[in-house]
């Protein structure tokens, strides 16, 4: 807790928001390994944002790299999409909490996402279908489908799923509640509807976007539909909203020093690159 803490930051102060506004949502990207002193290593090869500490962002690292007060807490799950690197905590943490659970882990996501876990992940073979297990308290998991457009609440937040351009169907997520509102654009090529949204978006105050790989792997990048920083320039210059700092996320980990530099390079001024394990406060 101390050391969580110690690495608070708070994003809307950075940008000149009101530091007294009671702004006080929580943003996490936890770590997905550990260096051996043991500090949270720098390299993201999975996703999970947990938010206030208790709704979760895709699980890649729920599982293995959630606190124990995340690990009580966090019930609710909205997945981007249904790739490795984003949901391989979550049968994990189900399995964990399996026989505690007094109330279902609830997992949002879209239709075919939820048939992409059913048939490949949650079908015996791979793992048990927590989708039909109780224990004595209950059901474990329990799915709620979300369309394209159509605002969710999820705990305390309001969530505004939006599509966007990957190799398989996945979402960025407008989340907001009610007093501070953010951004995540997920796995994504060049997009436009997001950015759309996002620019109708009154007081949204940061936007999470990726950045996969380096220039010299645009070729990868373009079939794996993700960016680069060539083409993170391009996208930012679709984001209209002024006071609205975007962090970048999702740099592969065998690239990141490279991809970091060349980001740097961009010469965008408010352009920042999201730490992962810091705390950070909307
Ligand atoms: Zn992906």
């Amino acid at each position: 807790m101390e050391m969580a803490h110690r690495l608070m930051t708070r994003l809307c102060v950075e940008i000149g928001s009101d530091s007294d506004s009671g702004k006080t949502v929580k943003l996490q990207l936890l770590p997905s390994t550990f260096e051996e002193n043991p500090a949270a290593s720098k390299g993201q090869h999975l996703t999970c944002f947990v938010v206030d500490d208790f709704i979760a962002f895709d699980a890649g690292s729920l599982a293995m790299a959630s606190t124990s007060l995340q690990k009580q807490k966090v019930r609710d799950i909205v997945l981007s999409h249904a790739h490795l690197d984003h949901i391989a905590g979550l049968p994990l943490f189900v399995d964990d909490l399996f026989a505690t659970l007094t109330e279902p882990v609830r997992v949002y996501a879209s239709a075919e996402v939820i048939e992409i876990l059913e048939r490949n992940i949650f079908n015996w073979s791979v793992y048990p279908r927590f989708s039909e297990l109780s224990n004595g308290n209950g059901s474990v998991l329990k799915y709620e489908a979300f369309e394209p457009d159509v605002e969710i609440t999820v705990a305390h937040l309001s969530v505004l799923p939006v599509k966007v351009n990957h190799k398989v169907p996945s979402f960025g997520f407008i989340v907001s509640d009610g007093t501070a509102t953010f951004a995540l654009t997920g796995d994504t090529a060049a997009t436009d509807e997001f950015w759309r949204v996002v620019n109708e978006t009154a007081d949204i105050c940061t936007v999470l976007i990726e950045c996969a790989f380096p220039n010299e792997l645009d070729e990868l990048a373009i079939i794996s539909h993700h960016l680069t920083p060539m083409r993170l320039k391009n996208e930012l210059l679709k984001l209209k909203r002024t006071g609205c700092t975007p962090y970048v996320v999702n740099l592969k980990p065998a690239y990141r020093e490279q991809t970091i530099q060349q980001i740097k390079e961009l010469g965008l001024e408010n352009l920042r690159i999201l730490e992962v394990g810091r705390v950070y406060e909307l």
